[in-house]
């Protein structure tokens, strides 16, 4: 659902923009229509919305998803944080260990309600599997934001699902014809990551997750 949500927003772009470059948005955008797809693709999950779940399974994986989009918050900043660390502060000559002690030390730091017992190689060696921290520099913080958003949208479509995804369409292709901040009052969604809005929007998560526990 998430990459679907890329290729809905390349889709519009390509039919509303004539030139080449506007067919890609700023990287603070870019997530915005793929998370959206997300929680609102839950209710095709299940065999009465003609997906693979019977009653049981489509409970538990809706609560596995919603559960994941409160976890990565702080797992987004574990990246964030070694990335910042890794470009601008480590010693020229870090090795891998010390980014492992670096790794560890950031998950103890924003996840530290996880029990590695046992798992100790694979809470260190993070930072390996994560392709955005020599890929893209600086990026992963923008999935915070974003998330924000997608989830401002999730909130409109659980009023109204076919008019949130047809007033998110065209504005998403407007791209680096409009600033970031014009995109998201576009798509009818704040462009914010502060207490307040991370707070309203976890209780709506946690809302949702309740009706399916
Ligand atoms: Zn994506």
């Amino acid at each position: 659902m998430h990459e679907t949500g890329h290729v809905f927003h390349f889709f519009d772009a390509f039919q509303h923009q004539n030139l080449i470059w506007n067919h890609h948005s700023p990287m603070e955008f870019a997530e915005v229509a793929s998370m959206f797809m997300e929680p609102p693709g839950m209710p095709y999950w299940n065999q009465n919305g003609d997906g693979v779940y019977d009653e049981g399974d489509y409970r538990r994986a809706v609560v596995h998803r919603l559960t994941s989009i409160v976890t990565f918050l702080p797992y987004m900043a574990v990246v964030d944080k070694f990335q910042h660390w890794f470009y601008a502060a480590a010693p020229e000559a870090v090795s891998a260990d010390d980014m492992d002690t670096k790794w560890a030390q950031l998950r103890d730091h924003f996840l530290p309600d996880i029990n590695y017992s046992g798992l100790e190689v694979e809470k260190t060696t993070g930072w390996q599997r994560k392709s955005h921290i020599p890929d893209t520099p600086s990026y992963y913080i923008g999935y915070g934001p974003t998330q924000m958003g997608a989830l401002q949208a999730w909130r409109n479509a659980l009023v109204d699902q076919e008019q949130a995804v047809k007033k998110l369409s065209s504005p998403l292709a407007a791209n680096y014809t409009s600033t970031l901040s014009e995109l998201f009052q576009l798509t009818n969604v704040r462009f914010a990551f502060n207490a307040a809005t991370v707070g309203e929007l976890m209780t709506l998560v946690r809302n949702e997750m309740a009706k399916h526990l």
